[in-house]
């Protein structure tokens, strides 16, 4: 998707520090973190949002959640616990319109979600 800030990330043609790529999958540090730990996993393929995942992604999707657990595990901080988060639309404040997951930790994190 050409205005796509996530894809021009995909394509190296804004910069990022990743912290995992393959052909499926890229990981990055949030240009602005709310914890510690804060890395944005992403999908290559441009899906908008939740609401866009089809039953073709289903093995994509659950590659996300390996990833996540190969990152959290090789970067140390899978035994302290962190927190997985899709936002969704208007009410959740997504700002980029491309599937991402926030993965947050390295602090203990608020009790409430919300
Ligand atoms: P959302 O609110 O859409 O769930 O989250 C988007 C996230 O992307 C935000 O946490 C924001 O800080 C991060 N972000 C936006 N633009 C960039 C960028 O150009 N580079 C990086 N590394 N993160 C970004
Ligand atoms: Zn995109």
């Amino acid at each position: 998707m050409e205005d796509c800030i996530f894809c021009k990330i995909i394509k190296k043609e804004i910069p990022s520090t990743i912290i995992y790529e393959d052909d499926k999958v890229i990981a990055f540090n949030d240009v602005n973190p709310a914890a510690p730990i804060h890395i944005l996993v992403v999908p290559k393929k441009h899906i908008e949002t939740l609401l866009d995942v089809s039953d073709q992604d289903n093995e994509l999707i659950s590659y996300v959640y390996q990833i996540i657990n190969k990152i959290a595990k090789e970067k140390g901080f899978a035994n302290n616990g962190f927190r997985v988060i899709v936002n969704c639309g208007k009410d959740s404040g997504q700002e980029v319109m491309h599937i991402h997951f926030h993965v947050l930790g390295g602090k203990k994190l608020g009790d409430k979600i919300v």
